[in-house]
């Protein structure tokens, strides 16, 4: 029971019939204060809670109605004040805060200082300019002060002063009593228009609670505890731990945080990890709803450039589905977003229609896709400079319309925050500030909302509140969290337009800095002199951002002293009498968690620590099992650790796909050149079927990327030769014509990131088609075929190699020339450099095995179409039609190399059916290769594993692969 309660109870029992008006706080302040009181005290009858603002709402109604008035809010008449600082360019007092520098931080301290003046009874025409400290500030207030005057009357709207003054006592006033908690500060138009209210009673002021330190205090000094901890986190554990130890209820104990921002996220992921049902009376930041991540996730996009990745983010945060009939899932679709190298960019967003896809699933997603990002950006305009805030916000709603529907109270809080915001910006935000502005305008709404705000306890749940919001339920058991000096005392920070010597020439009624500060210091201490039951501060003893000491709060000395009646005591005793500071596993008694109890269980006394491996392993079998296998890793004979795992892949190349496995229903050129490089790597690819995530990055600096620009080239030189071929004879205007037509096309497909890239890119390209003409002019072999595709759409190609050993081939041959009277010769286009194909390495341990292979299935193609049944593939080349490349070719014969052909082409499929996959005995691959998060130093460990003896037998058939030369 609280002096205040009592002394608010007998009031109000005093006159049981009389209409009493409790004027509180807040609505939930006083809420709680009923509460209280009828459960200690007993019901009271007749009493309402009311608010200053929701008395003046109320009272002015009448008014309001007959004047035709329409009342805007602070948060609706910062919008007038933010247009007026950007629009009054042409004002004589202008001068002071340019319209350029109105950002939407500066609008909000210029809007509260009119607001404050205002409130204080001050109107435009009793400022002094003498009255400021600069003569040209003093100028632009008054100005922008009489603008906004002018601008409420011409629209006919009223702030909360002007309500105030309108409020006239209701019929029933008359005979009701007002009752004031004492702990409210008035401001000036506030208390004039209760006084009007309440008439010649006037308003009783109910003395609040007696600071928790004061004498007077029925505060339970007796029954307080205390502790430190290293760091928030670790002082928001504690708290939970003792609150568990304690055996009271959740629904009996209350956390108070005197840095309620500062604490809540801490607390918050503490409680859903230790499933603590818990109510927070100021709610929580709007990043801790999915929806809410995903709000903020689309204006990160926009104010990223529009940035693939950030947008596949926020579809992500906000569950975007496609349509339940779809045949393709979110996920294909965002894949498909991250591979098209739009990277960002609003106008490469045309990439995602333009890019060619093999796959009716993906056109249909990419379209689905393209349909939802235009209706996200239909109200945001292309230009930067004509945003609004109005228009982001629009944008938002659009592209929450489209996220998942709101699961949870916290994501229909984010849903109804937005849709308020976009109200308010309709009326208010139309004026297009651009899009920095606008964003931080928006972004700044947002974060200023709270999500799962729960101002009054519930049953069942663990209460936290600031301490200028809690305090009042009457839990038995409190812990007063953030009691160190830091976060305890007030900021003494002088108002930045208002200072506080001007404010004193200009009224008594505007607060100064140290007034504002004592009393919000003030208003603490009787919070928590409303406290009874147990109670326990805590605060952090380490500030952990810059490592260092903090100390406690006077007032926790205060504490201490009354408390064990030692005056004389000094921080020194305090901290000894505290103990050691709690750490992240809490030092000793209640264990909240494994964590707890396995990192004490492994202290020794004098806080060693033991080795616990044994006991980790015994505990975690699947620790266990990682650590086995790191062990025989890095052991010199090859195992199920190493990739050799012959049920999986035979199943695999069988084409079963069981246990997992991807089944391998065909091969490629590149596909067998990878398994001779790594066979792990070809085991994650072609057996797991585990691929690397397609994000492409954009790069300002680069127009196409090198898969495009390789492309670009084979078409070029594609549709010219099959042009020479068509018309039997070269012309170099033909090729360049053909160059610029497709340079064109690629930029329509990718748009460039600037003229000056577009101009350097295109050069090179023509540069390089120009070395495929000097190539070209010299070359007397007469060209037949282009592209050829030797499969047919999602089939394969049936190589007969010998005795019934066949391979399922898929592929596309660059170019085939005619070299003779039924001999052929095949090319293939490189534009990387030929110094990786060694003229004296034909298969390069299998790593080159392209040429050889396509040689026999271009003349069993040839043969078997009947293009030429007399056909023989008699060479193979790669090609370097580019500068890079210096015009170069590489040539290898394939006369009498058949044999060796499909004998390596044997064993490299003996080797993969027989499970052969260990890592690649060149350690210097894994360091451009997507897998090497997942090997780490697997290929180094391994180095030297195929010279093992004990290897030679399991490793045989892919010892011969890579032996061959
Ligand atoms: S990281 Fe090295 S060992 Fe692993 S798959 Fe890649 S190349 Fe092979």
């Amino acid at each position: 029971m609280t002096i205040a309660l009592r002394r608010l109870y007998e009031i109000v029992e005093a006159s049981p019939l009389a209409k009493k008006i409790w004027v509180v706080d807040s609505y939930a302040a006083g809420h709680q204060t009923v509460q209280r009181m009828a459960r200690e005290l007993g019901s009271v009858t007749n009493l309402e809670i009311a608010t200053i603002e929701g008395l003046a709402r109320s009272r002015a109604l009448p008014a309001l109605a007959a004047g035709g008035l329409t009342y805007a809010s602070r948060g609706e008449t910062y919008w007038i004040v933010f247009s007026l600082m950007r629009s009054v360019a042409t004002a004589s007092w202008s001068g002071y805060v340019p319209p350029a520098l109105v950002a939407p931080g500066v609008a909000d301290r210029f809007h509260r200082a009119l607001t404050e003046l205002r409130e204080a009874g001050v109107s435009s025409e009793d400022i002094a300019i003498e009255a400021f400290e600069q003569r040209a500030k003093g100028e632009y207030i008054r100005g922008l002060y009489s603008a906004y005057e002018q601008s409420l009357a011409q629209h006919r709207i009223v702030d909360f002063a002007g309500l105030s003054r309108l409020a006239a006592p209701a019929r029933t006033d008359a005979a009701t009593l007002f009752l004031l908690d004492g702990g409210v500060r008035l401001s000036e138009v506030g208390r004039a228009m209760l006084e009007r209210l309440a008439g010649d009673r006037g308003a009783l002021r109910i003395e609040p609670e007696p600071d928790f330190l004061a004498p007077e205090s029925d505060f339970p000094i007796d029954a307080v505890d205390w502790f430190r901890a290293l760091g928030p986190l670790a002082e928001s554990k504690e708290a939970l731990r003792r609150a568990a130890a304690s055996g009271v209820p959740w629904d009996d104990c209350e956390l108070l945080l005197s840095d309620y921002a500062g604490y809540v996220p801490a607390l918050y992921g503490l409680c859903r990890r230790f499933d603590i049902p818990a109510t927070f009376a100021g709610g929580l930041p709007i990043g801790y709803s999915e929806l809410g991540k995903a709000a903020l996730g689309y204006l990160d996009w926009l104010a990223s450039g529009y940035r693939a990745d950030a947008l596949a983010g926020a579809m992500k945060l906000g569950g975007v589905r496609p349509p339940e009939d779809a045949e393709f899932r979110r996920s294909d679709a965002i894949r498909l977003l991250e591979s098209s190298g739009i990277g960002w960019g609003r106008e490469r967003y045309v990439l995602l229609t333009s890019n060619p896809y093999e796959r009716d699933t993906d056109r249909v997603a990419a379209e689905w896709l393209d349909r939802l990002i235009r209706r996200w950006l239909l109200p945001v305009p292309a230009k930067a400079s004509d945003w609004s805030a109005a228009d982001v916000a629009d944008g938002l709603a659009a592209f929450l319309a489209d996220c998942r529907p709101p699961a949870a109270a916290a994501d229909a809080s984010v849903v109804a925050a937005v849709a308020e915001l976009r109200e308010q910006l309709g009326r208010w935000a139309a004026d297009r500030i651009g899009a920095a502005d606008a964003l931080a305008v928006v972004r700044r709404r947002l974060t200023g909302c709270a999500v799962e705000a729960d101002s009054s306890p519930q049953p069942g749940k663990l209460h936290v509140a600031s301490i200028e919001q809690g305090g009042l339920s009457g839990r038995r058991f409190s812990i007063a969290l953030g009691m160190s000096e830091e976060h305890w005392s007030a900021s003494v920070r002088q108002d930045p337009v208002l200072l506080d010597d001007e404010r004193a020439r200009l009224s008594d009624a505007l607060e100064t800095s140290g007034s504002r500060a004592l009393r919000e210091r003030e208003a603490r201490g009787r919070r928590l002199g409303s406290i009874r039951g147990r109670v326990v501060f805590g605060y952090s003893s380490l500030r952990l951002a810059e490592d260092a000491e903090s100390s406690p709060a006077y007032e926790l000395l205060q504490l201490y002293r009354a408390a064990r009646g030692e005056p004389e005591a000094d921080f020194e005793t305090l901290d000894a009498a505290i103990g050691e500071p709690s750490g992240w596993v809490g030092a000793g008694g209640f264990a909240a968690d494994l964590e707890d109890g396995m990192t004490r269980a492994l202290q020794t006394p004098d806080r060693m620590l033991r080795d616990g491996a044994a006991e980790v392993f015994r505990l975690f079998p699947s620790l266990a099992a990682g650590a086995a296998a790191v062990a025989a890793r890095k052991e010199p004979i090859v195992g199920p650790y190493d990739g050799l795992v012959p049920s999986l892949a035979q199943a695999a190349a069988e084409g079963d796909g069981a246990d997992g496995a991807s089944p391998i229903r065909s091969f490629s050129a590149s596909k067998l050149e990878t398994y001779a490089k790594c066979p792990l790597l070809f085991f994650y690819q072609e057996v797991l079927g585990v691929r690397p995530k397609e994000i492409v990055e954009y790069d300002r600096t680069r127009w196409l990327d090198a898969m495009q620009r390789g492309q670009l080239l084979h078409d070029i030189f594609c549709e010219y030769m099959s042009e020479t071929a068509k018309q039997g004879g070269h012309d170099r205007g033909r090729l360049e014509g053909i160059c610029e037509r497709k340079l064109l096309e690629a930029a329509a497909r990718v748009p460039p990131p600037s003229p000056h890239i577009y101009a350097k890119e295109c050069d090179a390209v023509r540069k390089d088609v120009a070395v495929f003409w000097r190539m070209e002019s010299r070359r007397e072999s007469k060209p037949r075929w282009f592209e050829l595709e030797l499969h047919k759409d999602e089939g394969s190609f049936a190589l007969e190699l010998a005795d019934g050993f066949r391979l399922s081939l898929r592929g596309y041959v660059d170019r085939i020339d005619e070299v003779g009277d039924h001999r052929y010769k095949i090319i293939d286009y490189k534009t990387g450099q030929p110094k990786y194909y060694d003229e004296g390495a034909f298969y390069a341990g299998g790593t080159q095995i392209q040429h050889a292979l396509y040689a026999l299935a271009v003349e069993q193609w040839l043969r078997r179409t009947g293009a030429d049944p007399e056909a023989r593939v008699t060479e193979a080349a790669y090609a370097f039609p580019t500068e890079r490349g210096l015009g170069e070719e590489v040539s290898r014969p394939q006369e009498g190399r058949r044999d060796d052909t499909v004998a390596l082409l044997r064993r490299t499929l003996e080797a993969i059916r027989g499970g052969l996959f260990p890592p690649t005995d060149k350690p210097e691959l894994c360091r451009r290769c997507d897998y090497a998060a997942v090997c780490g130093s697997h290929a180094e460990w391994k180095k030297h594993a195929r010279a093992f003896p004990e290897n030679r037998d399991r490793l045989a058939p892919l010892l011969e692969v890579n032996g061959s030369v």
